[in-house]
């Protein structure tokens, strides 16, 4: 067979721990015996982040504007433990971060259903995505401890110097605390763009809730800003490709959400996100089957895993010890992004490979064949928990079959 040939390069960002170890597996097993990979390769893991003051990871947002599709490695975010254990200048902040920042971009998470792992809400038999806003709110809040006796005032000063004041609270009578928050209408609407986008590209549903009839100026402002964007930019679209806007406030979408089968997209006010992503993740089953794609307002797509660099498997292998670590969710986000590169290059040799992994990926472990986490998950009557690299080895014996 000849090797998939590639019209455009991908954004390849390298990462750390495990998952480094994960991503080379997949390459050499799965990719490039296939695939003639053009890739522009961007190290961020962390030394050599340290070593170019971060610049890698500035760098690697900017390829990925030019290119429009990046897949990521897990990296680690620096706290004080790994100050000592990497030497670092600086604690460098986390490279998502900054991706997201560059690209202003929203994160949308699915998980991947397998048969066997039943979500601990069965009725859901398609995938919930989760889109969080991250920005604002209480996340970039100014919060003061008040004292008895007090009064607090909301004031703003326009541009002109005039203010405008309106009481919070009168605290005459006991201590208590105030919180300033703030949103930005830019951001909210490049949230809402990237949400319809997403929508579109994934032929999905969307849902947007907030608490608009309680906070009647903050949360509105969200609602608004959607159904002005819906209505101006999405809505045709939307009928054309059938799909649906749906709104409605953040309670009635929780009990919706519990009593629906999944299957649509659900953008969340950056709080609701925080809470709400946790809940569907553990519900679905597993961290390590959570899918994460980084879309921008004007379409560029950054495909990673959603959890971390499983730090712990990492120095079991650096001891010579054997792992099982999960790789689909990793897997996943190549499939993803030579997928979305095929579409926009119009190579569809190269989406039919990326759907004929999945469904290899897929296969296995319905299989029976799977890692250490998805063993002890599994309700399936035969199966057998295999090392790291056995498990992708699995997976290319049925992507052969496949192919
Ligand atoms: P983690 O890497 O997600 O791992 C937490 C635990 O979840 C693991 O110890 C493991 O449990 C289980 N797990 C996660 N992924 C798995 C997989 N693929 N296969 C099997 N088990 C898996 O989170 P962490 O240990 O809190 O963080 C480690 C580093 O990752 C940190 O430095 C953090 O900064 C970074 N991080 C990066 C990203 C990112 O780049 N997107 C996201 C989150 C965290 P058991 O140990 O019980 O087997
Ligand atoms: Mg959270």
């Amino acid at each position: 067979m000849d090797k998939i040939i590639m019209k455009t390069p991908l954004v390849e960002m390298d990462g750390d721990e495990m998952t480094r170890i994960i991503w080379k597996m997949i390459k050499d097993i799965l990719l490039l015996p296939y695939i003639d990979l053009k890739t522009e390769y961007y190290d961020l893991g962390l030394e050599y982040r340290n070593e170019t003051n971060d610049q890698v990871t500035i760098d690697s947002a900017e390829a990925t504007k030019k290119y429009g599709v990046a897949v990521k490695c897990a990296t680690i975010t620096p706290n004080a433990a790994r100050m000592t254990e990497y030497n670092l200048k600086e604690m460098w902040k986390s490279p998502n971060g900054t991706i997201r920042a560059l690209l202003d971009g929203t994160v949308f998470r699915s998980p991947i259903l397998v048969k066997g792992i039943t979500p601990y809400i069965p009725t859901w038999t398609k995938p919930i995505c989760i889109a969080r806003h991250a920005y604002g709110d209480v996340y970039k809040n100014t919060e003061m401890i008040v004292e008895k006796g007090s009064k607090a005032e909301l004031c703003v000063t326009n541009a002109d110097g005039n203010e405008s004041r309106d009481l919070i609270f009168d605290f005459k009578n006991s201590d208590g605390i105030i919180q300033g928050m703030h949103n930005l209408d830019s951001s909210i609407s490049s949230f809402a763009r990237a949400c319809f986008n997403y929508a579109l590209d994934q032929k999905l549903d969307l849902w947007f809730a907030t608490k608009d009839t309680i906070s009647k100026k903050y949360d509105h402002t969200f609602k608004d800003i959607f159904a002005e964007i819906f209505e101006n930019e999405y809505k045709e679209k939307f009928e054309e490709a059938g799909i649906e806007y749906f709104y409605t406030l953040i309670d009635d979408a929780v009990a919706r959400v519990i009593r629906s089968n999944g299957g649509y997209i659900w953008a969340c006010k950056n709080y609701d996100g925080d809470v709400m992503s946790d809940m569907i993740a553990t519900a679905f089953g597993s961290l390590a089957m959570m899918t994460s794609v980084l879309v921008s307002p004007d379409g560029i797509y950054e495909y990673e895993a959603a959890h971390g660099t499983v730090q712990r498997h990492y120095y079991k292998h650096l001891k010579g010890e054997e792992t099982s670590t999960n790789s689909v969710a990793t897997l996943f986000a190549w499939t993803g992004a030579l997928r979305k590169r095929g579409e926009l290059d119009e190579t569809p040799e190269l989406c039919d490979f990326a759907d004929k992994l999945e469904k290899a990926t897929i296969d296995t472990i319905e299989s029976g064949i799977m890692t250490g986490d998805l063993y002890l998950l599994s309700t399936l009557e035969n199966k057998t928990k295999v090392n790291t690299e056995d498990f992708l080895k699995a997976v290319n014996e049925k992507l052969k079959e496949l192919l």
